[in-house]
């Protein structure tokens, strides 16, 4: 019986449990995903859920919004990935030890290997833990990048941890100097049920040549990919990137290489 599960706060509308239910299925495993809801700040239950983990009462665990970087506080081990990116969306157990894992960093590389080839430049919207898994994977291969959130001092401080990262402040006078051949949306600005928002001010002209790619999956087409796209340039969600980092974190669970289109194919039906 594999016994799976998703930290976070709020987890109802989480797609995980679709995600992971079917790569159970088409494993041919028996098991179950749950949500355990977390308060912000109940590290009581935190440090129970990963005690669960090293005891394999539980096989692994996802992490999401508040405790990714909380939890890295309450692991035996962190992956080096999980260190340099500073966060956790994956737990699970090796050597009688809770390890702290990211997927985020190599489920985005994987999908946007599939959208596009890693640029030269990119250029991220956002200071939190996505855009940090983000800015760790395009670094590793070369790429240069600027970062900007509405609060200057966090754009700042990603840039402190990664260094040959440069930091602008989100203001449509710093945007419009912006050139880069891809933009990435790592904020959740467009996300169900704010689907008017948009992380790219609307009277800006976007940099021409560049791609765009919305960490946002629901919904199916975001305003900023709809946008990006009226204006001729190529754009797509974060679904596919959904999908990789649930994929890999199955994976290290359970040892099962799920089929990638199954899983899109039963989270597609979801996403509205
Ligand atoms: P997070 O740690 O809370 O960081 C969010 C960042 O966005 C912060 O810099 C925040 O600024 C900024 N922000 C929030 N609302 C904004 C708005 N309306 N306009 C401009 N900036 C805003 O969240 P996260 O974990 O990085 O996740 C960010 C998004 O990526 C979420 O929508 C999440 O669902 C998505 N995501 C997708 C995948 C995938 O597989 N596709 C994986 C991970 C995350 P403040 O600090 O000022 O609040």
């Amino acid at each position: 019986m594999i016994r799976l599960g998703l930290i976070g706060y709020p987890v109802e509308h989480s797609l995980s449990p679709v995600l992971h239910e079917t790569a159970l299925r088409a494993s041919g495993m028996v098991g179950q995903y749950s949500l355990f809801p977390v308060l912000p700040g109940d590290e009581r239950m935190l440090v129970e859920l990963i005690g669960r983990v090293r005891s394999r009462e539980l096989s692994g665990l996802n992490v999401t919004i508040p405790h990714k970087r909380t939890a890295m506080q309450f692991v035996d081990e962190l992956t080096p990935t999980a260190a340099a990116i500073g966060a956790v969306n994956t737990l699970y157990c090796r050597d009688d030890k809770a390890i702290g894992d990211n997927t985020d960093a190599p489920g985005f590389l994987k999908d946007l290997a599939r959208f596009t080839t890693v640029p030269a430049s990119a250029f991220v919207l956002g200071a939190g833990g996505a855009a940090r898994a983000v800015v760790y994977a395009l670094r590793a291969r070369g790429c240069s990048i600027v970062v900007a959130a509405r609060r200057p001092e966090k754009a700042a401080e990603l840039a402190r941890q990664f260094p040959g990262v440069h930091a602008i402040s989100m203001t449509v006078e710093a945007l419009e100097r912006v050139n880069t051949d891809l933009i990435i949306n790592a904020t959740p600005a467009g996300m169900l049920p704010n689907l008017d928002e948009c992380a790219w001010p609307a009277c800006l002209a976007f940099p021409q040549g560049a791609a765009v790619y919305d960490l946002v999956y629901n919904p199916p087409e975001t305003q900023l990919v709809r946008s990006a796209r009226a204006a001729g340039l190529r754009a797509t969600t974060g679904l596919g990137m959904l999908v990789e980092q649930a994929a890999l974190a199955f994976q290290l669970w359970t040892g099962f290489l799920v089929d990638r289109e199954v899983l899109l194919d039963a989270v597609q039906q979801r996403v509205r």
